[in-house]
Order: C-alpha cells, then sequence, then structure tokens
C-alpha cells in the first residue's frame, strides 16, 4: 500500500465522523428517522478518478476505456448521474437498470448491457439504442442473429465468455467455476471452437467480455481471466486475419477491504498486476470496458441506525437497531462471507468510548438470526445510541429486502468543508419510503382483487 491509499483511508475516516455528527444535528436520524444511508460525495469522486488513473497509467495515450459502473451495486440515479460527472458510463442488466441510468443523462454509447437472461425485446431495444451488449450463450446470438437480419444494425456486440478458472473464497461471487451459469464455458469440448466460428460467421461481432468473480476473488484470479480472453481474441482475430474484435471487456470485481478504512487493494494495484500478466492487452491495440462496482461504492458509504432497545438475553447484552437484514441482507444471512465493521455513537453522533463488552448488534426483522455483529466488542451500546454499519456503500442500503414491509431508507450524500470550518452539506438522494407507498406496492390499491374474484 502507498502511502497516499493509506492517508486516504485517514481522511475518508475523517470525513465520516463529520457526517455521522452532522446527520444528528441535521436530523436526518433520531427517533422518527431510525435508519439513514449515507454516501460520501468527495469518496465516490476521487475513487472513480483512481480508477481512471490507473488504466491510463497502463494504457497508452487515446486507447479507447470506458469505465462502465455496475448498477445493480448502487443502483441510485444521483450516484449513476455523479460517475457519469466523472467520465463513467453504466454496466446494466436489466429494464430497471437501464432506465435508471438513461434517467441518469448516461449517454447510451457508454451504457452496456449485461444480463444472462436478455429477452427478445430487450435485445432489440438495446440495439436500437445503439447499447453495447454481451451475449451471454448460443441461444442469445441466435436471437440476435435474428435481429440482425431483419436489417436492425449491431454495434459493439461481444460475446461473454467463461474461462473457468475456478472460484475465490466466496462461492455465490465466483462467476468462472466450471458450472457457473454466466457466459460460454470455454473448456467444455468444442466451446471454444464454437466461439472462433461464431466470431468468423459474423463480421458484426467485436467484443469479448469475461468477468470472473466479485467480491472474494485473489487479484491473481481475476488477471488470468483477462490473459484467457485476451489469448482467445487474439486467437480470433489471427483467423479472421483482421482486427475483429476491437474491444475487451474485463468486467469488474475488485474486491473489497471490509476490515479497516484502507482502500485496498487499490486500481492502481490491480492496472498494474494486468499490465505485467497480460500486457498485449494492454497496448491500445484493444479499447478496453470495465465493469467496476463494489470497490466504487461500497467503502464510500455507511448507514446509520438508532439502537431502539438495549437488552440482554443469556447474559448476552444485545442492542436491537434499525438496520438488519432488510439492508444488511448478505451480512445475516452469510456473515462469514460478508462481516461488516460496526461503530458506536452516542445519540449525538460522538463515537462512544468506554470498556469493550461482547454483544450481539440485532435488526429490526422478526427472525431471530437477523444481526449484523455477534458477539463483538463494542463500547456498551444504549437505547437511543447510534450504530453506523461501515462499508456499506454498495449492495446495501441501496439493495432493499422488503422483509416485514419494512421501509427502504432514505439515502443522503454529503460533503465536509475543509477541516476547522466545520460545515457538512446533505444532498437527499431518495427519502424514505412512506408507508403509503409500501401498501400502494403490495396491492392497496386493488384490495378486492381476490375476495371478490368468482
Ligand atoms: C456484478 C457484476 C459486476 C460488478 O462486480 P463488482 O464486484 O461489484 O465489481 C461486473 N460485471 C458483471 C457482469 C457483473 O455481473
Amino acid at each position: 500500500m502507498t502511502f497516499e491509499e493509506n492517508a486516504s483511508g485517514a481522511a475518508s475516516a475523517h470525513r465520516r465522523e463529520q457526517a455521522v455528527r452532522a446527520a444528528v444535528e441535521h436530523g436526518l436520524i433520531g427517533a422518527a428517522e431510525p435508519v439513514v444511508g449515507l454516501l460520501d460525495v468527495a469518496g465516490i469522486r476521487q475513487s472513480a478518478t483512481r480508477l481512471r488513473a490507473a488504466f491510463e497509467e497502463i494504457t497508452p495515450p487515446g486507447t479507447p476505456v470506458l469505465h462502465a459502473f455496475a448498477v445493480k451495486a448502487a443502483p441510485l440515479v444521483p450516484v449513476l448521474r455523479l460517475l457519469a460527472a466523472e467520465g463513467l458510463g453504466c454496466e446494466v442488466a436489466s429494464p430497471g437498470e437501464l432506465a435508471q441510468s438513461r434517467a441518469a443523462g448516461v449517454p447510451a454509447e457508454r451504457i452496456l448491457l449485461d444480463s444472462p437472461a436478455k429477452t427478445p425485446a430487450e435485445l432489440r431495444t438495446a440495439l436500437e439504442l445503439g447499447i453495447a451488449l454481451n451475449a451471454d450463450n448460443p441461444r442469445e446470438l441466435d436471437r440476435i442473429d435474428a435481429l440482425v437480419a431483419a436489417g436492425q444494425p449491431a454495434s459493439r456486440v461481444g460475446v461473454r465468455v467463461n474461462p473457468q478458472l475456478g472460484g475465490g473464497t466466496i462461492g455465490a461471487m465466483s462467476t468462472a467455476t466450471a458450472t457457473s451459469k454466466f457466459g460460454v464455458a470455454l473448456q467444455d469440448e468444442g466451446a471454444r471452437e464454437w466461439v472462433v466460428r461464431a466470431f468468423l460467421d459474423r463480421p458484426w461481432l467485436t467484443r469479448l467480455h469475461a468477468h470472473v468473480g466479485s467480491q472474494g476473488m485473489p487479484l491473481e484470479l481475476m488477471a488470468a481471466g483477462v490473459r484467457e480472453t485476451y489469448g482467445l481474441a487474439e486467437e480470433i482475430n489471427a483467423a479472421a486475419g483482421r482486427r475483429q474484435i476491437d474491444t475487451l471487456d474485463i468486467g469488474g470485481g475488485l474486491p473489497v477491504n471490509f476490515d479497516s478504512d484502507e482502500f485496498t487493494p487499490s486500481y492502481r494495484q490491480y492496472a498494474r498486476l494486468l499490465r505485467s500478466e497480460v500486457p498485449g492487452a494492454f497496448d491500445g491495440r484493444y479499447g478496453i470496458v470495465t465493469e467496476f462496482g463494489r470497490s466504487l461504492l461500497a467503502k464510500n458509504g455507511l448507514t446509520l441506525a438508532r439502537v431502539e432497545y438495549a437488552k440482554s438475553a443469556g447474559g448476552r447484552p444485545i442492542a436491537v437497531t434499525h438496520a438488519g437484514a432488510q439492508l444488511a441482507t448478505r451480512t445475516v444471512f452469510a456473515p462469514a462471507s460478508w462481516p461488516i465493521r460496526v461503530v458506536a455513537y452516542d445519540a449525538e453522533g460522538r463515537p462512544k468510548s468506554g470498556p469493550a463488552v461482547a454483544q450481539d448488534v440485532a435488526g429490526p426483522c422478526c427472525f431471530a438470526g437477523d444481526l449484523v455483529a455477534r458477539d463483538r466488542p463494542l463500547p456498551r451500546l444504549d437505547e437511543g445510541d447510534l450504530v453506523a454499519l461501515l462499508d456499506t456503500g454498495a449492495y446495501y442500503f441501496s439493495n432493499h429486502f422488503a422483509y416485514n414491509s419494512l421501509p427502504r431508507p432514505a439515502v443522503h450524500g454529503f460533503v465536509t468543508a475543509p477541516t476547522g470550518s466545520g460545515g457538512v452539506r446533505f444532498g437527499l438522494v431518495r427519502s424514505t419510503q412512506t408507508v403509503d407507498e409500501i401498501v400502494a406496492e403490495s396491492g392497496g390499491g386493488q384490495r378486492n382483487a381476490l375476495s371478490e374474484l368468482r
């Protein structure tokens, strides 16, 4: 880790402390609003800048590089807009994510569609809008063929491959296993030959895509995935006798450090590894697309929740808070794979001190396993205190799970003034889901639909 990365972790933690305090002062969290998501705008900008700089460093000037943010990591329109202003695009996997990207004003040429289950209508829309897409399997390519035969121009279409290199530490996040559902499994018998033929038969196919996994993948395995993809692209271009494949989409998946404030591994570290492992992919002959999600947002967001009750059971202190499975879904259901840091604050948003006491930090959901931390040493939490769930800017408060009809929490972005001057400004990203909205979304407008169905 470089000094710069270390220092930025400390600066990020400092901004977070200011924001927690200010969130209480501004009434964004309290008895009436017991849980809220916060996003560090400066941190997000800095992560985007670092990502761009890392790939600029390893590619010759003028190499086309598109960093498409994996929208599923934080499907919030103002976030997509902020990233777009930093030069990023969007990687989408559903009509909803596509619409969110367009609502953010992201131009079609910076959007990329990657779902494994694209319908004919979605494929048509993508081609019509000029959105890049990666075909997942031979049947999908048949469907694209039919659209092309009907006169639909296909620009920026690629094929997703699975190099079947194996998994990382989290099975559910490993997309390059032998039997993964994603892409064309390259090592299956006849598959590689099929891919080469598919390109030779379709002069409009110009891209190759692999995303070998998310959280839990060693960088070396990610780089090996890029090496396989590059090797196949070279083989196809040699067979075609021209540079038919002009762009390599290397996916996302940079793991995030959930243990401390340090932004490690860094984009720079990964990019340098890529350049040393697969120099040919980054020598300017290929355009590059990346699809990072978690690494851009996770450490730039936190969830703040109020302790409603402090109790104890069987000698174990338990803080019952308003942040549980509805927003820390993976942490609650797979705690060994997704541990998160929890920090204790008093009701004013000041870091809580005092001796560490092993306690459970529970959520509001009605099942016993709804715990975001078990037996965790923390200053003893009391009613009215706050807990911060750190590094939850991606795949947490933005990916709601509607258990117990708990509302989606509000999300606010913040910027801090230079140290000393003290001010923190907030911008509302999304307001709390209201009870009326919950009723409406659960069929409130058609309450007789079943009772009067004869
Ligand atoms: C989820 C996903 C990503 C983003 O992964 P992160 O781990 O959030 O960087 C990128 N590409 C594809 C195809 C994905 O499914």
